[in-house]
């Protein structure tokens, strides 16, 4: 007899392609609003900076060290500190454009469409994501998945983040299931993972860096497709 019935994905680096939104945004609007030409710093060098103070902030936001709006707010600007760049609007106007003009980039990881397509015929699916709310919801419609999905969870809602076990708890109630019968699908090991497990619920970590850990995981895989072998 089948174990799981509903399915919860993460949503960001599972599912959409937020390296390469993220990066294809901000390389339009590093020519656009003509940063290029504010210091000699170049766009390669601009997205390295983007890439480690986005992940400390998001990484500070899931240990409620901070909240949304700090990520908002500070984002650009600890960029243009550590690479020492003046001072300027063109700042502003980029967090501005970025927040509107990201969350509208289209791109999947390789075989999302394939796997979700091949899931929905036996499972019920959901997106558990420390995300927000609209945001969320913008790049699933412009991904084409929105419709793949029943229930929409983020923190924003809930005011409960990954990995806190309360907000797999939420989901379980409010799809009115058994834990038993669920399972978290997601590419962070702390948040998707161990917050999972926390609440009692089983995991798969897609870990396509095949990073090494040595959490005992459930199920591990490094493409998508994999998920076929396991559900
Ligand atoms: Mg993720």
């Amino acid at each position: 007899m089948k174990k799981y019935q509903h399915l919860f994905f993460d949503l960001d680096h599972t599912l959409w392609d937020f390296e390469r939104n993220s990066q294809e945004t901000l390389e339009e609007l590093f020519y656009e609003l003509g940063m290029n030409e504010l210091s000699h710093v170049e766009f390669s060098t601009f997205m390295q900076s983007f890439r480690t103070i986005n992940h400390a902030l998001w990484d500070s936001y899931n240990h409620h060290q901070i909240d949304r709006k700090t990520i908002r707010t500070q984002r650009f600007e600890m960029i243009r500190e550590s690479l020492g760049m003046p001072n300027s609007t063109i700042f502003e106007q980029m967090n501005h454009a970025y927040l509107e003009r990201c969350p509208q980039k289209p791109h999947l990881i390789p075989h999302s469409l394939e796997i979700l397509t091949y899931l929905k015929e036996k499972y019920e699916l959901h997106i558990i994501s420390n995300g927000f709310e609209e945001i969320q919801k913008q790049k699933m419609k412009s991904s084409g998945i929105l419709t793949f999905f029943s229930e929409i969870i983020t923190s924003e809602t809930t005011q409960y983040r990954k990995p806190s076990k309360e907000i797999f708890e939420f989901a379980v109630d409010k799809i009115k299931t058994d834990k038993q019968k669920t399972i978290m699908i997601g590419d962070n090991l702390t948040t998707d993972v161990i917050g999972a497990n926390n609440a009692g619920i089983d995991a798969i970590f897609y870990n396509p860096e095949k990073v090494k850990h040595d959490q005992k995981v459930y199920c591990e895989i490094a493409y998508l497709l994999e998920i076929r072998d396991i559900l």
